[in-house]
């Protein structure tokens, strides 16, 4: 079926019920080939020349691309550090009558950032202000560490016909590249997304999507397990950092943790690039310089992003590749 499997439409019916009390109909969800997807077809059914977006830097990278493959114009906000947060101002007049779109990703990679429902209930009442929508990417809903609790965008007073809300079953299930995604929203969106993926892709592989309903099912005993175990993986890779005389910022959700580069590195003018191809050659680290995710201003030169969805040998191992980092 184009729309998804019903076995698996109805238990993601059940499953925004069950976590977040958010009721939509079948005719509501679409089952996307991974969250990629469902971030191109949620843009291209809603946006045309002459519409504006709305992006916090640092971005997901596939949010300017499909906007702009959209014919959108892209305005950019950024989220300053250390603690990742927007400027007011700097938002709201980042908002005008042709803002159709907020890309809101949240928990937040690459900063690892979880909103707080304070943020969110700013940003809401600008999309209202301004009658947009927010595609709210929320890939990471299961993965908030010390007792955070994600907030879906939708569950915000009013925003529940203004969200698209995209999940992803590779990022739910520690399984990055299994790409079977969904993207919720009212039915008249849902019916716009629905005329694109039926001519990008047109139906996701349905033994995958049965294998996420079985695995969407155990939810009594998987959820807590699984932020257990990247609690404890994030735990393990900030004193593999921090014994290497790094100072990684305290992820709050995610699978990453960003990390300002180290005084010896700024001594030499090194930039994010330099210190990450310099990681990679001289210990065997490889991370993600993060100024590929920003656009406006220059401060992702100044961190790198680490994953740790790593396993427990891989991450001791860094811990000895990176011993000597500081006489580098
Ligand atoms: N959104 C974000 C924020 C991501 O980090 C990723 C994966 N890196 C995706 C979307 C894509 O997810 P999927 O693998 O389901 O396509």
């Amino acid at each position: 079926p184009m729309p998804g499997i019903p076995f698996l439409l109805e238990e993601l019916q059940d499953h925004f019920h069950h976590h977040y009390q958010l009721d939509y109909e079948t005719q509501e969800i679409t089952v996307t080939n991974g969250a990629t997807e469902a971030i191109m077809v949620g843009s291209l059914a809603l946006l045309e020349k002459g519409d504006e977006v709305i992006l916090f830097e640092p971005f997901y990278d596939s949010y300017p691309v499909a906007a702009e493959l959209a014919g959108a114009e892209v305005k950019v906000v950024t989220l300053h550090g250390p603690d990742f947060r927007w400027d007011s101002q700097e938002l709201e007049e980042a908002f005008s009558e042709r803002t159709k779109l907020v890309y809101l990703n949240n928990p937040h990679n690459p900063t690892g950032r979880v909103f707080t429902s304070e943020e969110l209930q700013e940003l809401s009442g600008l999309v209202k202000k301004y009658d947009s929508y927010v595609l709210s990417d929320e890939v990471y809903e299961f993965l908030t560490f010390d007792g955070r609790k994600h907030i879906p965008f939708a569950t915000l007073e009013g925003m529940k016909k203004r969200t698209l809300t995209i999940g992803s079953a590779g990022k739910t299930f520690g399984h990055t590249g299994l790409k079977v995604g969904w993207l919720a929203a009212s039915e008249e969106v849902t019916k716009a997304v629905r005329m694109v993926h039926q001519f990008n892709v047109f139906s996701v592989n349905p033994m995958a999507q049965y294998a996420v309903a079985v695995g969407l099912k155990q939810r009594d005993t998987y959820i807590e397990e699984f932020q257990k175990l990247y609690a404890k993986k994030r735990d393990h890779l900030n004193r593999v950092l921090t014994d290497a005389g790094l100072s990684p910022l305290m992820s709050e959700g995610t699978y990453f943790t960003f990390v300002p580069l180290p005084q010896s590195a700024l001594n030499k003018n090194w930039d994010d690039v330099t210190f990450c191809r310099h990681l990679i050659k001289e210990h065997k680290v490889a991370t993600i310089p993060p100024s590929a995710f920003y656009r406006k201003s220059q401060e992702g030169s100044k961190y790198l992003r680490f994953c740790f969805a790593k396993t427990d040998e891989v991450l001791n191992k860094a811990g000895v590749y990176l011993k000597n980092l500081e006489q580098a």
